[in-house]
């Protein structure tokens, strides 16, 4: 078996821009893409916030056009989950299928996957309506009336943004007490345009005829009454989680599930080995931080490659 000199899990925008830099400094990588290749970007349409398109980009394009550019340089994609990974022995052996690969570096860029309502109708209105990302979508709000699902720190903070488009945001929460900080809390409270709908949980989304996102089925989960509300949009937000499943004995992960990259950079507990994009940030989330992160992880790794595993 070749000892590959790094592997990249994961092809976001984090993994591919890693990739893109791990290949110019020629070191042939391998990118192991999952089975949704291009990440939470190809759940989007427009992306108008990534530096570079005055116009805007619809998010597939944006992540074919960084497959492209990472393949030119020589990287090789392979849509294929991981399925276990033995960091104990060195070089580290990835378990691919019925295939084993070793390598003398990992770039985790694995992402995190926003936590779904597994309900009626979510699947097909996800972008016709719904969405579980404010910052990407909340421009295309202006001036409707929106739903916020979430009682947590990310809900208050989605709806928060969302007040800079829409004319009204309401909160719709399953309990009567909200689990987001007090801080949090407070300024969802005191900003006019906020309203909440406490002791509710969506049962269904509703669409249109022409198969947009019409309304949202709400259970009272005080008195078990159903009812319908109208809704221009609906974000739900209530929480998400990084995709560490095969990492999470082997590699430090923080009380959220996020993996620890230490001295600011993308270095993880185990040597040769580094996280970039969602699976390591819960704060900012963004498709160019995800990049700027991949970037600093390839030149953790080719760094680390020049140095060799030291003791
Ligand atoms: P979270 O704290 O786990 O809150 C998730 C919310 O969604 C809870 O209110 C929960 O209801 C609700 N929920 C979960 N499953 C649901 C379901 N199936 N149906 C209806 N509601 C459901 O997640 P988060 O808000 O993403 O925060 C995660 C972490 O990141 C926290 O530590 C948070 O403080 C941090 N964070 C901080 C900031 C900030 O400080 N600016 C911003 C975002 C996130 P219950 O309350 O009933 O369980």
């Amino acid at each position: 078996m070749e000892n590959k000199k790094i592997i990249i899990i994961g092809s976001g925008p984090a993994g591919l821009t890693a990739a893109i830099y791990a290949a110019r400094a020629n070191l042939s990588p391998i990118v192991f893409e999952g089975f949704q290749a291009g990440g939470q970007l190809t759940m989007t349409t427009d992306v108008e916030n990534f530096p570079g398109f005055p116009e805007g980009v619809q998010g597939p394009q944006l992540m074919d056009m960084l497959r492209e550019q990472a393949k030119r340089f020589g990287a090789e994609c392979i849509m294929k989950n991981v399925d276990s990974i033995d960091f104990d022995n060195y070089p580290y052996t990835l378990q691919v299928g019925k295939q084993y690969y070793k390598t003398f570096s990992v770039i985790i860029a694995t992402g995190a996957s926003a936590k779904l309502l597994d309900i009626e109708g979510e699947e097909n209105l996800m972008g016709r309506g719904l969405s579980t990302c404010a910052t990407c979508d909340g421009f295309f709000y202006k001036d409707k009336q929106i739903h916020v699902i979430g009682g947590g720190d990310s809900a208050m903070e989605e709806a928060i943004f969302l007040t800079k488009f829409a004319s009204k945001v309401t909160i719709v929460h399953r309990r009567s007490k909200l689990r987001a900080s007090k801080i949090m809390e407070d300024r969802a409270r005191s900003n006019p345009k906020i309203e909440f709908m406490f002791n509710y949980s969506p049962i269904k989304f509703l669409s249109s005829s022409s198969g947009v996102l019409d309304g949202i089925e709400l259970k009272n989960n005080q008195d078990s009454t159903i009812k319908n509300v109208k809704s221009d949009g609906v974000f739900v937000a209530i929480g998400h989680n990084p995709n560490t499943e095969i990492f999470k004995d082997s590699v430090e992960i923080d009380t959220n599930g996020y993996i620890n990259t230490f001295n600011k950079s993308s270095k993880t507990s185990v040597k040769g080995v580094f996280a970039c994009g969602d699976v390591q940030d819960s704060v900012y989330r963004q498709a160019i931080t995800a990049a700027g992160s991949g970037c600093m992880a390839a030149i953790d790794a080719e760094r680390f490659l020049e140095e060799g595993l030291t003791e």
